[in-house]
């Protein structure tokens, strides 16, 4: 189900799904967003010295849009095959930094602090 809410990308006359309704995006620019998001935290949180409280902030980011993104594509609307296959990579980019973190917390020794 499509909204009659505009994108907010300038200029952009995307459809914005119903789950999407509370960021104002179309998938494209949503899907970019997430990325650009996760590239971002990525880098964060490369190193493992990423404080937990900001973790946990993380860990919410890549549950809540993975909600969206799961929520907004399987609602019906009609995605283009190249759309349906870039939802996908998205996915993946959020499964990847969820693990990532984890990775990072072990590599993190415990008792002491730098
Ligand atoms: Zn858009």
């Amino acid at each position: 189900m499509a909204t009659h809410t505009a994108c907010s990308e300038n200029g952009c006359k995307g459809q914005v799904p119903a789950a999407l309704e509370a960021v104002h995006l179309c998938m494209l620019h949503f899907t970019l967003k997430v990325e650009n998001d996760c590239a971002q935290m990525r880098r964060e949180t490369v190193y493992g010295k990423t404080p937990h409280a900001r973790q946990v902030e993380i860990i919410r980011f890549i549950a809540d849009h993975g909600e969206m993104l799961a929520r907004a594509s399987t609602s019906g609307i009609h995605l283009a095959d190249e759309m349906k296959a870039r939802v996908l990579n998205t996915f993946l980019t959020l499964m990847n930094l969820r693990e990532n973190l984890d990775r990072a917390a072990l590599r993190q020794p415990i008792g002491r602090s730098s």
